[in-house]
């Protein structure tokens, strides 16, 4: 499905199969010379089959198409390697190029294992198979031509004129782009509208969820009258979800510590017992792909309290505890 949602800007949505996100937003945008295609897909035959026939549709030739990803994740990154020509200049932030440059073989899926032991998944008896992972399953091939984005480069395309933002949080290298004439954003999965955007650690020592949250003061310090995100619906008040968004962390941080309670527990003990809107009776039930989402995002929060100084961490055997200071 096309739909004009400005001047010269075109919504795409790619179907992602089996997938709760259901569909990517890919834009499309045309220029005089060159044009903008911002996100893609899932490297798989359906997603394949939406873009090409989106493009013929509009006639849009990929030999004057450069690309923009927004981050790392499969569900935007897939098809960069099928679309790309050697004509088509790739734009992304270094430190998610340099996962989606190495596929498959990106030292970023062998943190994988590690997520699961520290975050005593493996203990709970999840199977360690990053082959299920559709991040991993659908990523796009080995590619190495990336021209770096930074922190305040200005990309033309037509009548606009982006600045893209480093917005880390969401992943490492997340990035938007803002027009600030037309007080336009593009959020990629920085700001959606009725999803609240996964903040989820596999590597230890960072504070994730920090970073998120000073990304999203960073945005509400804008003019910003549309945003265009990476899934569903066009948002009109940016400010008012970005208040939204921190107040569901504000709660989960506060859901956390009454959690742990005087004692200590790892990140699966805490997902196990955290509310989550989905419709399973118990933490047994949970798909997979669910606990890894969920023990992820506990993570990210625990870790959090642990960088703003309320928590401690004790590892045993392996995996990692936290308790109140
Ligand atoms: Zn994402």
């Amino acid at each position: 499905m096309i739909e004009q949602v400005f001047p010269d800007i075109f919504r795409i949505e790619i179907p992602l199969p089996k997938n709760p996100l259901r569909a990517t937003n890919s834009y499309f945008i045309r220029g005089k010379q060159r044009n903008l295609l911002v996100d893609t897909g899932f490297n798989c035959q359906e997603s394949r089959q939406a873009m090409i026939e989106a493009l013929h549709e509009l006639n849009a030739s990929m030999k004057i198409t450069d690309l923009l990803i927004t981050h790392l994740h499969s569900d935007l990154a897939g098809l960069l390697t099928f679309l790309v020509t050697p004509e088509t200049t790739v734009w992304m932030n270094e430190a998610d190029a340099y996962v989606v440059g190495g596929s498959r073989q990106s030292p970023h899926w062998a943190l994988f294992s590690s997520f699961l032991q520290l975050s005593g998944l493996i203990a709970d008896g999840v199977e360690d198979t990053i082959e299920r992972h559709p991040g991993y399953k659908y990523a796009p091939e080995l590619f190495d031509r990336f021209t770096m984005v930074t922190d305040g480069l200005e990309i033309n395309v037509g009548d606009y004129c982006f600045k893209c933002l480093l917005t880390n949080g969401h992943t490492p290298g997340h990035i938007c782009l803002y027009d600030e004439k037309k007080k336009l954003l593009f959020s990629g999965d920085h700001i959606l509208g009725k999803i609240t955007p996964n903040i989820t650690l596999w590597q230890l020592g960072e504070d994730v969820l920090g970073s998120y949250l000073n990304s999203l003061d960073r945005v509400a310090a804008l003019d910003v009258e549309i945003v265009l995100p990476g899934h569903r619906d066009i948002i009109h008040d940016c400010c008012g979800r970005i208040n939204e968004l921190k107040e569901h962390h504000r709660l989960r941080l506060e859901n956390v510590m009454d959690i742990l309670g005087g004692g200590s527990m790892n990140g699966v003990e805490v997902a196990s017992r955290m509310k989550w809107d989905l419709s399973y009776e118990n933490w047994r039930d949970f798909p997979w792909g669910q606990k890894l989402f969920a023990t992820g995002e506990a993570m990210s929060h625990l870790y959090h309290l642990f960088y703003t100084g309320v928590l401690s961490i004790i590892s045993d055997n392996g995996v990692l505890y936290f308790k109140k200071r």
